[in-house]
Order: structure tokens, then C-alpha cells, then sequence
């Protein structure tokens, strides 16, 4: 598979619309990203501090969500964790994020929400952040359990964002 263009993630967005998602900033490393290798690309807006983006990239194209950041923190020494990379952190490195969902649900003002990564860096968590208990098995074989449970939670995510 080739790397997915930056069209083809601007176009890949589900729950914004055609301005929204070609004025939106991509991750400064974007040119550098073997895209199709990561299980999810992940980045805060660097020009808009509350909004943040998904792009799975799947057998037929990526499937981007756009999503907005509560401008509340948690505190720094409750402790969290991020429901789809399932990494334990400080309460100030999660945040609520919440997606409009697809279509007329979405016009309709409908959102999904959920905790993520406050950097929406869950694919390299996962790899590089093994849980205590998982520590005696082999590296690469905790991280690719790793990486396709987050998989799996990603597309129950961009499920629920879909559903009419
Ligand atoms: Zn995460």
C-alpha cells in the first residue's frame, strides 16, 4: 500500500465538512509519516488549540474524524487512561474528546465523546508504553497485542461516530 496523500486524508474526513477539512493543519511531520504502516495517525491542530484529527488508514482508504478537546483538564494528580490505547496516565495528559457525529445525526448537533491521549499519540503508546504486568513477554509481541486492540477500539470509535 502507498502512503496516503494529504488529499486523501483531507478527503478521508467523515464528520466535517469540505472547507473544515481543507483548511484543517496537518502534523508538521506529515511528508516523513510511513502513513500506511501506522495503525492510526493521530495530531492535535497546531493552528486551533481544541481540535484534533484521527485518520485511520483501512483496506479501502483512510477514515478521518475531526474532533474537539474539552477545554477543561483533569488534574495532574488524578490518575487516567486513554480508552483506546488503554495507556495509564496523569489525569492532565488525557482529555474528554468529543467527535460530531456523520451525517444528520451530526447536523443535528449529535456527538460522541470519549477519553483519549491528550496528544492523540495512541499508535506510538502503544507500542512503547507496556503495562508492568505485560513486561515479561516478548517486546514485539505485547506491542503488536497492543496494537491491534487499539485497532479495534478505533473502529468501535468511528462505528459509533457513523451510526445513524
Ligand atoms: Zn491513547
Amino acid at each position: 500500500m502507498d502512503a496516503m496523500t494529504e488529499q486523501q486524508v483531507r478527503r478521508s474526513f467523515i464528520n466535517c465538512s469540505r472547507g473544515e477539512a481543507s483548511g484543517l493543519t496537518l502534523p508538521r511531520e506529515f511528508g516523513q509519516l510511513a502513513l500506511a504502516e501506522l495503525a492510526l495517525l493521530g495530531w492535535r491542530d497546531a493552528k486551533a488549540p481544541l481540535r484534533g484529527y484521527l485518520v485511520v488508514p483501512q483496506g479501502d482508504g483512510p477514515v478521518g474524524v475531526s474532533l474537539r478537546a474539552a477545554d477543561t483538564r483533569m488534574s495532574s494528580r488524578t490518575p487516567a487512561m486513554c480508552l483506546l490505547c488503554q495507556t495509564a496516565q496523569s489525569g492532565d495528559a488525557i482529555s474528554l474528546f468529543t467527535a460530531r457525529r456523520s451525517g444528520e445525526a451530526g447536523r443535528n448537533g449529535n456527538t460522541v465523546g470519549t477519553y483519549i491521549c491528550a496528544d492523540l499519540r495512541c499508535a506510538e503508546r502503544a507500542r512503547s508504553e507496556i503495562p508492568p504486568w505485560l513486561r515479561e513477554r516478548d517486546p514485539e509481541e505485547v506491542a503488536e497485542e497492543r496494537v491491534a486492540e487499539l485497532r479495534e477500539r478505533v473502529d468501535g470509535f468511528l462505528d459509533a461516530v457513523r451510526k445513524a
